[in-house]
């Protein structure tokens, strides 16, 4: 997790830090018996049960699968914005305050954020305890960010707003990276350079579920499908959780929500109970369909069968 303050996660009146938070879920997990195992999955066969999944070190299978991969920063496509030595990326250009924000480079120095959202400000917010200046440019005259967020962003003296504008490349020096960007004003097309040092990219993010292209259902952006009424996926057994599956709400506390959900449906379908699929019906471990109406039940052999319980008593006359 790269979020520093989460302000909205139930529980923490004042708010946590996002690395302490995943510390308290992992303790917490653990305390259950979970174990981690921390490696890269580097290909993934959801074609039959068990599931495969790869790492250099290990081949794991898998009776079912919650994939909870979430979301990486999306980038502007800018010339400069690429990584050293196409562009600065690496050498002044980031996309985690974070992670970069306190780097000595970036130490008193004037920085822009671009984007409008809730990354933007709390990108910009972070980057005030270390920069003289922040400039956040965005590319209309209204934030997206919640307003809690905004008014933090607002009332931060070090935080500069550049209105109805477009970042349009990224200037630097191969010896001394980022020195300033060129800007479009989208209402008037006037463009001019604004000296900085660093620039961070806070406009958003891109699912991760390339492994799983091909075999999860998705939609054209990339999100996992699952069903309204449930986290499966359109392979039984595969469920998905979190930010991977959800592009409306997208908070911590919605992916932690899902990931209940995705827990509990695994459970149930180990336990060879029903669960409800991406089209309605619902399958059970063994393959057995339930029609949407629960009149019927369809075999893995393809043989329907009514789905009606037999009467063991009858109330005499
Ligand atoms: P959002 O999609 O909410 O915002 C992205 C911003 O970037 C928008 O303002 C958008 O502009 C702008 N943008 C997108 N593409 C471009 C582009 N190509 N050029 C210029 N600007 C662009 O993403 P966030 O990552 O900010 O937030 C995602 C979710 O995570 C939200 O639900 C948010 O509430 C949550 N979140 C919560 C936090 C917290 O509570 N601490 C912290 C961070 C995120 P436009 O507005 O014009 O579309």
């Amino acid at each position: 997790m790269i979020t520093t303050d989460v302000e909205n996660y139930p529980g923490f009146a004042e708010g946590i830090q996002g690395p302490d938070l995943m510390v308290e879920f992992r303790k917490q997990a653990e305390r259950f018996g979970t174990e981690f195992l921390e490696e890269w999955i580097t290909e993934a066969d959801l074609s039959q049960r068990p599931f495969r999944l790869e790492t250099s070190n290990y081949n794991i299978n898998a009776a079912t699968l919650i994939i909870a991969t979430g979301a990486s920063a999306k980038w502007l496509g800018v010339p400069g914005e690429a990584k050293v030595p196409n562009g600065y990326g690496g050498h002044g250009v980031s996309a985690c305050a974070t992670c970069d924000g306190p780097l000595p480079g970036f130490r008193n120095k004037e920085l822009v954020v671009v984007g409008g959202g809730d990354t933007a400000m709390e990108e910009a917010t972070f980057l005030t305890r270390y920069a003289a200046k922040v400039y956040v440019v965005h590319r209309r005259d209204k934030l997206r960010a919640s307003k809690i967020m905004q008014e933090k962003a607002f009332k931060n003296p070090k935080i500069e707003f550049i209105w109805n504008t477009g970042l349009e490349e990224i200037l630097g020096e191969p010896q001394h990276g980022v020195t300033g960007v060129r800007l479009k004003n989208l209402q008037t097309n006037a463009e001019r350079v604004l000296p900085c040092t660093g620039v961070f990219i806070a406009i958003g993010h891109k699912p991760n579920t390339d492994l799983f292209k091909g075999q999860v259902e998705m939609d054209e952006v990339g999100y996992i499908k699952t069903s309204h009424r449930s986290t499966a996926t359109n392979i039984p057994g595969v469920f998905a959780c979190g930010d991977v599956q959800d592009s409306t709400y997208r908070q911590a506390v919605t992916a932690a929500g899902t990931g209940c959900m995705a827990a509990l449906d695994a459970e149930r379908y180990l336990d060879h109970l029903p669960v409800v699929t991406l089209e309605g019906d619902e399958v059970t471990i063994e393959g057995e369909h339930l029609t949407p109406d629960h009149q019927a039940i369809i075999e893995p052999d393809g043989t329907i069968v009514a789905n009606k319980t037999t009467v063991l008593a009858s109330t005499k006359k």
